[in-house]
């Protein structure tokens, strides 16, 4: 195929950032791919693997780049796009790979650097895996890449967004255009709350684990085993999603509360109907996940890491 975009640059080559440029060169959709990062050996390391050309500086990288994917944690974002924003060529577009939008696309608007398309993007792929070596070319395949523009851009705006759009696909993504604050609520359900439920049983196995002299570890069943795989997510990233999406997880948590609060009900008064039907509900909805093809019904999810 012909490369959507002649030159890419990577500001943090980890598990995203690293699979993008993967993916980019394995499927063509980038002809060169030069790769920034604040970690030295980080940088070192994705040179030796071969996803991209090291820079010696964040401007250096994106001197020459048609798109500047920021792929670093959600609270680094800022500093990452003004230590880059002024050195980029006119045309070019300035886009990201965070779990939150509405923040980063608040202050990235406010920059100041109007020949620059500034458009916002999320893939929803990722493991709990982090760094240079997690990532895989097949990451994004057949998962939503949701990207986030100002509504009533300029043509030219426009069409650097399609450009945006055609190059995820070309990675194997589906792409949805999406408002910043409703990414934000609809992740806080499907992604954000989930991993501080998972935080939050893993803390309180680990104080009952005190009382059980190792036996939550030991009789771990597949249920807790599947909480500790999502809470073993980067700290750093998941720290920098709640502090930058509050409002809608506080919003999302309060809804959950008042839910447990009527399976709790439920239990103390043995109404097994209303434990059923919740369950039920839950079961098909699992079933509608894996129709869709967001999951799969194998062993693990399917989610080991393919052979390269
Ligand atoms: P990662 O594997 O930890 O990679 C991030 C890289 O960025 C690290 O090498 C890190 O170096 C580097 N970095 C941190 N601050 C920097 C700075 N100021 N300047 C330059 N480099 C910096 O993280 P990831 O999982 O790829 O996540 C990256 C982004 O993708 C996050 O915004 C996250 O919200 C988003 N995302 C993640 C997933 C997922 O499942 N992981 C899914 C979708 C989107 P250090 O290690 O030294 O900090």
């Amino acid at each position: 195929m012909a490369a959507v975009f002649n030159q890419i640059a990577i500001i943090g080559v980890g598990l995203i950032g690293g699979s993008i440029a993967r993916a980019a060169l394995e499927k063509g959709a980038a002809a060169e791919v030069v790769l920034f990062d604040g970690d030295a050996a980080a940088l070192k390391r994705a040179g030796e693997i071969g996803f991209g050309k090291p820079a010696a500086s964040i401007e250096a990288a994106v001197a020459n780049a048609d798109a500047v994917f920021h792929c670093v944690p959600v609270g680094a974002m800022g500093a990452t796009a003004r230590a880059s924003i002024a050195a980029m060529k006119p045309g070019a577009i300035l886009t990201d790979v965070g779990s939150v939008k509405g923040n980063i696309a608040r202050d990235w608007h406010s920059l100041g650097r109007g020949d620059v398309h500034i458009i916002p993007g999320h893939p929803i792929a990722g493991t709990e895996k982090s760094g240079p070596d997690a990532g895989f070319a097949s990451l994004f395949e057949n998962r939503w890449c949701i990207l986030t523009p100002e509504s009533g851009g300029a043509a030219d705006y426009v069409a650097a967004t399609n450009k945006l759009a055609a190059f995820w696909t070309a990675l194997g993504s589906k792409v949805e255009r999406m408002d910043p604050a409703r990414h934000d609520l609809v992740l806080a359900v499907t992604s954000h709350i989930p991993h501080l439920i998972a935080y939050n049983m893993v803390a309180t196995a680990y104080d009952m684990e005190a009382v059980t002299e190792g036996e939550v570890v030991k009789f771990s069943a597949a249920g807790f085993r599947d909480f500790t795989r999502i809470a073993a997510s980067d700290p750093t990233m998941w720290r920098d999603v709640f502090l930058n999406n509050k409002d809608a997880v506080l919003e999302v948590l309060g809804r959950f509360e008042e839910d447990l609060t009527a399976l709790r009900k439920a239990i103390r008064n043995a109404d097994g109907q209303k434990l059923f039907d919740t369950f039920t509900e839950s079961r098909r909805i699992r079933r509608e996940i894996i129709d869709a093809g967001q999951d799969t019904a194998t062993a693990n999810f399917g989610r080991d890491k393919p052979k390269e």
